[in-house]
């Protein structure tokens, strides 16, 4: 049995064991390079499948080797990024070697819309808004409960809904996924989304075909309406016109209505009458954008669901320097991997704040400094260590129980740095300080900024301590 026939009999006795959209990014372009001894050696095509395979199934492999080759009791990983090239044949090609067994990784359905009742189309739900996935911090708990509350009992409660706020916040995440709840509650409800966009185009459509009062009774039977970003109806009267008969009907037979838009009723401009009674009729709420702690824990979920491995230190730069809309935060989050996969390079601080810089010039990048610190990220370790160091102590009694004065302002200034600085939350700080509690972190912090109302000293040691960190 030569290299290439082991590998595949590894890969047919993993892949029903293993999720199929994980077997099928990890494994691909994988292949044994030798299997001499007692080693098996792997050629992986980039970092990212290295530490994976390696993680997570390396047991699994060896286990499946062991049952052709015996002698097998270790596997190493190599990078071999050759095995990605079509030239290259060893590395596996997996759409090949399952092709009766493994249905294609499912992609995003080319269909864009599906017909729910006869002359009704909706367009396809995306499987992957959810309400569970949705993350909540204190500011979006409330738009979330009334969305989790109208998919429990749609048409009752609150109807219509309407959700409003800047974009790249949410909105389309949260009525989809009301959306897919109903439909998961009861398959036979019938639940239509569209953009507004849609809605007029359909509208455009019908007076084509000189067919408006068919129109008019088209969305009769529908449960559920969802129409996303309603602002685009603006100055569009006979759309507008057509849009409150449907709504009137909906709402006068309790079926439930969902709308979102970028402001709030009172604010929406170039509707014929003034819309607000209607939208208000139900429940209004705005989505906002969430604090550093709930965008930090939409970063690491899309790291897990993107199956990648990405240190904090630079996970907490993207939340703390993204403050527009959790797009940008994911935008910037895929680009980076999408480059350090080419680069076969794990993703660092330098490379974000590069790219950042590239996206908004003219704004500051809080916590890199590219002039004094071309090389080095900020990270909390950096800070301990430069506060130790300024006060001449060790890191360890920096965050240690040493209760002495001589450590325990340095203490309190390094937790009012991390505060400040990198914004951490006093929990994370507390954590990093031997497990204290955030209160006392709090009151470590609020210690530092009264006294720094009058103390020259503390003053001028915080702005050196700043400064060699690298923060002016
Ligand atoms: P909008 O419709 O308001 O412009 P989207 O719903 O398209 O915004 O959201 C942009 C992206 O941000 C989506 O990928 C969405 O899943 C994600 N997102 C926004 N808010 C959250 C959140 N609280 N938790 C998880 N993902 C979020
Ligand atoms: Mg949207």
């Amino acid at each position: 049995m030569d290299d290439r026939e082991l590998w595949e009999s590894i890969l047919f006795r993993l892949e029903p064991t293993i999720q199929k959209t994980h077997f099928m990014t990890w494994f691909q372009d994988t292949a044994v390079i030798d299997s001499e001894g007692d080693t098996l050696i792997v050629g992986v095509p980039n970092p990212f499948a290295r530490d994976w395979l390696e993680k997570k199934y390396n047991h699994k492999i060896i286990q499946a080797a062991q049952e052709k080759k015996p002698e097998i009791r270790y596997a190493k990983y190599e990078i071999h990024s050759s095995l990605t090239d079509k030239e290259d044949c060893r590395g596996t090609n997996l759409q090949n070697l399952f092709k009766n067994s493994v249905k294609a990784v499912r992609k995003i359905a080319n269909k864009p819309e599906v017909k729910v009742l006869p002359g009704v189309s909706s367009k396809i739900l995306n499987e992957k808004y959810t309400l569970h996935n949705f993350l909540i911090g204190t500011e979006n708990r409330l738009p979330h409960a009334v969305c989790e509350a109208v998919a429990q009992n749609p048409g009752s409660l609150y109807s219509p809904l309407f959700v409003y706020g800047d974009v790249g916040l949410g909105k389309t995440h949260l009525l989809q996924a009301i959306g897919n709840q109903i439909l998961h509650n009861n398959p036979d409800k019938v639940v239509v989304y569209l953009t507004s966009e849609q809605f007029v185009n359909e509208i455009v459509n019908a007076i084509g075909k000189k067919n408006t009062k068919g129109f008019k009774n088209r969305y009769r039977n529908v449960d559920c309406l969802i129409v996303d970003d309603i602002q685009f109806l603006a100055n569009k009267a006979q759309s507008q016109e057509e849009f409150f008969h449907t709504f009137n009907h909906l709402y006068d037979n309790n079926k439930q209505i969902i709308l979102s838009s970028d402001k709030p009723p009172r604010e929406l401009n170039g509707f014929e009458e003034r819309p607000q009674s209607r939208f208000n009729m139900g429940m209004v709420v705005d989505v906002v954008l969430p604090e550093y702690e709930t965008r930090l824990a939409i970063l690491q979920r899309k790291c897990q669901e993107n199956q990648i491995f990405v240190t904090p230190d630079v996970l907490e730069f993207i939340a703390y320097n993204i403050t527009n809309s959790i797009r940008e935060l994911e935008g910037i989050l895929l680009q980076m991997i999408a480059r350090s996969r080419v680069e076969q390079t794990t993703p660092n601080m330098k490379m974000v704040a590069t790219m950042l810089k590239k996206l908004h010039c003219d704004r500051e990048i809080k916590g890199y400094n590219f002039e004094t610190q071309p090389e080095g990220p900020k990270t909390s370790a950096d800070i301990v260590n430069t506060v130790a160091e300024y006060f001449n102590i060790t890191s360890s009694d920096l965050v240690g129980p040493v209760r002495r004065k001589e450590i325990m302002i340095p203490r309190q200034i390094c937790m009012y740095i991390l505060r400040h600085e990198l914004e951490k939350s006093f929990e994370c700080i507390g954590a990093q300080f031997g497990g204290r509690s955030h209160t006392t972190v709090m009151h470590a912090c609020s210690k530092i900024s009264k006294r720094l109302q009058d103390d020259e000293r503390l003053i001028r040691d915080l702005n050196s301590i700043k400064q060699t960190i690298g923060f002016y």
